[in-house]
């Protein structure tokens, strides 16, 4: 299986919904986030075209000379962000592309953006080396973890799956 950015972001989030991911469980479409977070990617791209740049896998937000930027609708899982985004920092350093990253969490309700910054370091690349085959162990297991209930529950787009 090959590893994507959206896989490394929901192993962060929760491990059982990379599974289901990564195990064509697609239940993506039906969620109100995730249209409110296409929707906001669809205004994000008239006002600024042919930003999003599409490199095997992985779809990146936008790429300057200084800058590989990612755009998120929300700043409640920074951890995936970061790991998405450094995962991403990598496919273009192999590609002989050196950036830095740049996430900026664009939440509905709040006038002042969060933006937090990361970079690619020798340990940072070897955990990621790590990551990518613990996430393929992970994902060809015959069963995903079980569902625990948590607040980030409320706002997944396996809710229904998972609960009823
Ligand atoms: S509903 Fe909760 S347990 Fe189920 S996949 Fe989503 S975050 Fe994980």
């Amino acid at each position: 299986m090959k590893v994507t950015g959206t896989l490394v972001n929901y192993y962060f989030h929760c491990k059982r919904q990379c599974w289901l991911h990564a195990n064509k469980i697609n239940l993506e479409d039906n969620s109100e986030d995730v249209r409110i977070g296409k929707i906001l990617h669809e205004l994000r791209a008239e006002g600024n075209k042919n930003s999003e740049i599409a490199i095997e896998s992985i779809k990146i937000d936008k790429l300057t000379p200084d800058y590989l930027i990612e755009h998120k609708k929300s700043d409640a899982n920074i951890e995936a962000a970061k790991w998405q985004t450094l995962f991403y920092l990598k496919i273009l350093k192999d590609k002989g592309i050196e950036r830095k990253g740049k996430i900026q969490f664009d939440e509905k309700n709040k006038q002042e953006k969060t933006i937090i910054y990361v970079d690619l370091t020798e340990d940072i690349e070897k955990r990621l080396q790590e990551l990518e085959q613990e996430i393929i162990d992970y994902c060809s297991s015959a069963t995903p973890s079980p569902a625990i209930l948590d607040k980030k529950c409320k706002r997944c787009a396996y809710y229904d799956y998972c609960y009823i």
